[in-house]
């Protein structure tokens, strides 16, 4: 069961500074964060020049650290996907990601594989959002950083009023991680329960 707010709260306050707040995490100092510290007040960072897309990760399908069968992390799997955890876990109870087996981006699918996408991402939402002290699972899929298509399935804690909408993103940075054996029953739970509708779930991966 995923820590209730009050327990994510005392957790996070014991791991805080005098002032309550945790360190800044790295992704401040990425240049494409989006907010800087001028004279002082916190200002939006000028817009870079125009200049030509970065070639995303596995490109074309060459070197794709997505493609192939020794995928750390996969929880549940068919034959044409899986769901798998992060390599660590991080400061929201549950992030996973669904990723097509084949080298394929989100607007290659055809209608099949796109309603299964559709299909996997309800009952995943379903299940994550039916475990206790989880209010809400975001689904979203970016994909600047690597071609594979890779969505995105982030639990939030109910009643954390910080948490909430687009920012809890930035939360999963900020938050120091709860418990390990807390992360594994969760992630066990998420991957049986979904294999209830198909496919099987995979020995979580140390
Ligand atoms: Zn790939």
């Amino acid at each position: 069961m995923a820590e209730s707010a009050e327990q994510v709260h005392a957790r996070v306050m014991a791991a805080a500074d005098e002032n309550g707040r945790v360190p800044l995490p790295s992704v401040a100092s990425w240049d494409i964060f989006p907010w800087e510290v001028v004279d002082g007040e916190l200002a939006p960072k000028r817009l870079a020049d125009p200049a030509p897309e970065r070639v995303r990760e596995g490109e074309g399908g060459v070197d794709c650290s997505l493609c192939g069968a020794d995928q750390p992390g996969v929880i549940w799997t068919n034959d044409r996907w899986r769901l798998k955890h992060l390599r660590e876990r991080s400061g929201l109870p549950l992030v996973l990601m669904l990723e097509p087996v084949a080298h394929l981006d989100l607007p290659d699918l055809d209608d099949a594989m796109a309603a299964e996408h559709g299909v996997l991402a309800v009952r995943i939402a379903r299940i994550v959002e039916g475990l206790p002290n989880v209010a809400r699972c975001h689904v979203q899929r970016v994909g600047d950083g690597a071609e594979h298509l890779h969505t995105w399935l982030m639990a939030r804690t109910a009643g954390l009023p910080s948490i909430l909408g687009s920012f809890a993103v930035d939360w999963d940075d900020i938050l120091p991680p709860g418990p390990e054996d807390v992360w594994r029953a969760d992630i066990a739970a998420v991957a049986t329960a979904l294999a209830s509708y198909d496919g099987r779930a995979v020995g979580l991966d140390d």
